[in-house]
């Protein structure tokens, strides 16, 4: 039986998808083979390829301007592509620092241009988000980078930062498609899909087009964001079953009522956990209550040397993967879109059992 997976990434999938995908695993709609063994360019994959661009141009009212690719390399080479692909005839960029995948992205910017950084929560231990008010933007700046989500910390921005007509991008990887965006608003969204999106392997970004054509001169072919959107992101071989299985979780989305059914039940999964947290003296979260992230949520045990204990009990009771960032400690559990409001319910009762037996 499937137990209730609270896993930072590769993370839990909606299981209707997992089912689907194994019923159409040896034989696609009756072509004989399986979806990973097709041309990428047969008029079958095409099709699954672009129902799964236009499903989700749809669930997130992504404007005509802007390109949809479906790449590699996960989030953190993205991290490499922005710099190489935006600063244009600029020499610096904006990046705000709210933990550790901010801080990945800067080391990253700081390997082709200077890094100015616009706000940092480092001295607050990273558990906010600046405010707009403290953001120092420089008008030359050839972008403005920030994580909405930081997926370790469990701090997400309540807004989006205004800067101007300097473009806006965002490294979107833990909370993407979880609730409605402005699209219109970015200049480059991009998102690794082990989270909120589908397997590990794929990599989406949103791209406005005027951002397209810019790339330096040394840039490699496959980093070169004009290359891929020229070639529908068929340069070369994409990852076809991530494509794929992305596909069917947009279509779940959409049969979910979208991403706006799926915000309400994300503030209720979250605000659920967070009342159980905040209502008991054995269990704690840093994070500033503007800032609490709806998808992962992290918590401290009254004593760590429960931790183990708690781990192992909770792993017994069928609540899988709560360990905390290795970097961190403590427990996390990450409610994304597949997790069901059922888990976070047994995830509740669970902690409160827990405390009444070794509270
Ligand atoms: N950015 C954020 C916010 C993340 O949570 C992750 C997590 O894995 C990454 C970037 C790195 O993504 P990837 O492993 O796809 O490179």
């Amino acid at each position: 039986a499937r137990k209730f997976n609270f896993s930072a990434g590769p993370a839990a999938l909606p299981e209707a998808v997992l089912a689907q995908a194994q019923e159409e695993l040896l034989d696609w709609h009756g072509n004989g083979l399986s979806i990973m063994e097709m041309s990428h360019r047969s008029d079958e994959f095409v099709s699954v390829a672009s129902q799964a661009e236009q499903d989700l141009r749809d669930l997130l009212s992504i404007p005509d301007n802007y390109k949809v690719l479906f790449l590699q390399g996960g989030a953190t080479s993205q991290f490499s592509f922005l710099p190489l692909n935006l600063l244009g005839d600029r020499n610096s960029a904006d990046y705000i620092n709210t933990g550790v995948w901010s801080k990945k992205a800067i080391a990253e910017a700081q390997r082709y241009c200077q890094v100015n950084i616009a706000a940092t929560t480092e001295s607050e231990r990273f558990f906010c988000a600046p405010e707009q008010a403290q953001l120092q933007l420089d008008p030359n700046a050839a972008y403005v980078h920030y994580t909405s989500n930081e997926t370790i910390g469990g701090v997400e921005f309540d807004y989006i930062p205004q800067t101007g007509d300097v473009p806006l991008v965002v490294d979107m990887s833990s909370n993407i498609l979880s609730s409605a965006l402005d699209v219109s608003k970015f200049g480059v969204i991009y998102a690794g899909a082990q989270k909120n999106i589908g397997p590990a392997g794929l990599t989406v970004v949103i791209i406005r087009d005027d951002l397209l054509g810019k790339a330096q001169a040394m840039t490699p072919t496959m980093m070169n964001y004009a290359v891929h959107a020229k070639a529908d992101s068929m340069n070369n071989t994409p990852p076809t079953f991530g494509w794929y299985l992305a596909g069917l979780v947009f279509q779940w989305l959409k049969q979910q009522g979208g991403v706006e059914a799926m915000a309400q039940t994300n503030a209720r999964k979250a605000s659920k956990l967070y009342a159980a947290i905040d209502s008991s003296d054995f269990y704690a979260n840093p994070v500033a209550l503007r800032n609490r992230s709806r998808m992962n949520v992290p918590f401290t045990l009254a004593d760590a040397a429960l931790d183990s204990v708690f781990l192992e009990e909770s792993k017994a009771a069928g609540l899988l993967n709560l360990e905390g960032h290795r970097s961190v400690g403590g427990m996390r559990a990450s409610i994304y879109n597949a997790v069901p409001e059922a888990a976070v319910d047994a995830l509740v009762q669970f902690m409160a059992e827990f405390e009444r037996r070794h509270g």
